[in-house]
């Protein structure tokens, strides 16, 4: 079976080095990468990148920017600075996009949270394009509200980029975080209309986790309608890879090998059936 419609986020299976994970995705037939910073710290970029192409996997996005808020001026400008490095290795990675966590402080209300994002972005939203990189804002649950991100819907998140207005901002869409949205389908349709419907990231969401960030499920193990919004991206027009990015210390602890043929089969049977 082929899985060039699908793509894998390094951090899926975080125990593997930036050569594990471009063979092993290799070997599958998987056909994306999105690369995080993690993973290639202290790594040739220049060969990660040649490598990547030499398996025959597209490089989608580089995880992640962002965290633009701060309380003081120096913290934020610390903020766009390392936002700055990470569009450079993007280009160096061959990587089209920077998906971005905006961040948000604690002891700021949302609106300040939101503004001190809209400002980051904007700083940066230019130089990205020159170095042919494509500023991409993920919404969070609002769960993560307080200190991650004050982006907490989609609905928010397309807000900002219409107030943005810029060619370079778009929006990666996590199904993990909107899921739960009432009017996901209209903001989909907004998204796609304004032309920033970026990129997918596909996991579920299990209603039980026993940890907020690192006990995501494999698609079909939780809560998320994900046929019902995997029809609602492509009556949207979305025709980008499918993005698998799940954060599980329970599978982190298992054969990463083993994971991911259990997140291809689950892909065959919520995707192709
Ligand atoms: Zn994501």
């Amino acid at each position: 079976m082929s899985y060039q419609d699908l793509a894998v986020h390094t951090f899926t299976t975080k125990p593997w080095s930036i050569d594990e994970c471009i063979e092993g995705y290799a070997r599958r037939g998987i056909g994306g990468i999105s690369i995080w910073r993690e993973t290639v710290e202290g790594e040739d970029l220049c060969s990660v990148a040649r490598q990547v192409k030499d398996a025959g996997i597209k490089g989608i996005s580089l995880v992640r920017g962002g965290f633009f808020t701060g309380k003081t001026e120096k913290e934020r400008f610390d903020a766009l600075e390392e936002n700055r490095q990470a569009i450079r290795e993007a280009e160096i990675l061959d990587l089209p996009s920077l998906v971005l966590v905006c961040g948000a402080t604690v002891g700021q209300t949302p609106r300040e949270n939101y503004e001190q994002i809209r400002d980051g972005i904007g700083a940066l939203a230019d130089e990205a394009r020159n170095h042919g990189v494509r500023l991409l804002v993920e919404p969070l649950h609002p769960i993560y509200a307080g200190d991650r991100s004050g982006i907490s819907s989609l609905k928010v998140a397309n807000d900002l980029c219409e107030e943005l207005n810029h060619e370079n901002v778009g929006i990666a869409l996590d199904v993990y975080h909107v899921w739960w949205e009432m009017d996901l389908g209209e903001q989909i349709e907004r998204c796609a209309d304004g032309g920033w419907l970026d990129a997918y990231h596909i996991c579920d969401f299990k209603p039980d986790q026993s940890d907020i960030l690192l006990d995501r499920g494999i698609m079909g193990e939780g809560c998320v309608d994900l046929v019902g919004i995997d029809r609602m991206m492509g009556e949207a027009g979305f025709d980008g890879l499918r993005e698998v990015e799940i954060f599980s210390s329970k599978w982190w602890e298992r054969d990463q090998g083993e994971f991911l043929d259990e997140i291809l089969s689950s892909f065959d049977q919520i995707y192709r059936d």
